[in-house]
C-alpha cells in the first residue's frame, strides 16, 4: 500500500509540474473559469466540443499540484467522450474522492488514471483541489460563462 501511494503521489507531482493539455485548443467553443476560494486555486477549462462530444480539452490556470494534477488527468481521459459522458464520470469521480459509496467504475482505464486523486478523500479541504476543474468543465460543457466556485 505504502508503495503505491508512492506511485500516486509521484504521478500527482509529475503532473502537477508539467500538465498535459496546459493551452487553449484550436478551434476551443467552449471554456469556463473555476475558482477555489478556499486554496486560492484558478483554473480555465477549454473545450472543443463538436455534435455533442468533447473534440479538445485543454486548460491554463494556477494553483495547488493536486488542483493542476487533477486538471491534467481530467484533460486526458475527457477527450473524445461525449457531453453526457463527461458529466457521469463527473458525478462518480466527486463520489469516489469524497469517499461516498464507491461508485461503479466501468471503463477501467478511466479509473486507472483517475484513481491516483482518490487519496484526498482523507483530506476534506484537498477535495475542492480535486474537483475544481471538473466544476468549471461541467459548466463549460453546459455553455455557462459565470465563474463556478467551489463554495
Ligand atoms: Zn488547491
Amino acid at each position: 500500500m505504502s508503495d503505491l501511494r508512492e506511485l500516486y503521489q509521484e504521478v500527482i507531482l509529475d503532473h502537477g509540474k508539467k500538465p498535459r493539455n496546459f493551452s487553449k485548443p484550436v478551434g476551443c467553443n467552449r471554456e469556463a473559469n473555476g475558482y477555489n476560494p478556499l486554496c486560492g486555486d484558478r483554473v480555465t477549462v477549454y473545450l472543443r466540443v463538436n455534435d455533442g462530444r468533447i473534440e479538445d480539452v485543454g486548460f491554463s490556470g494556477a494553483g495547488c499540484a493536486i488542483s493542476m494534477a487533477s486538471a491534467s488527468l481530467m484533460s486526458e481521459v475527457l477527450k473524445g467522450k461525449t457531453v453526457a459522458e463527461a458529466s457521469a464520470l463527473f458525478e462518480r469521480f466527486r463520489g469516489s474522492v469524497m469517499g461516498k459509496e464507491e461508485a461503479a467504475w466501468d471503463e477501467a482505464e478511466d479509473l486507472d488514471k483517475l484513481a491516483v486523486l482518490f487519496g484526498v478523500r482523507e483530506f476534506p479541504m484537498r477535495v475542492k483541489c480535486a474537483t475544481l476543474a471538473w466544476h468549471a468543465m461541467a459548466a463549460a460543457a453546459q455553455g455557462k460563462t459565470e465563474e463556478v466556485t467551489t463554495e
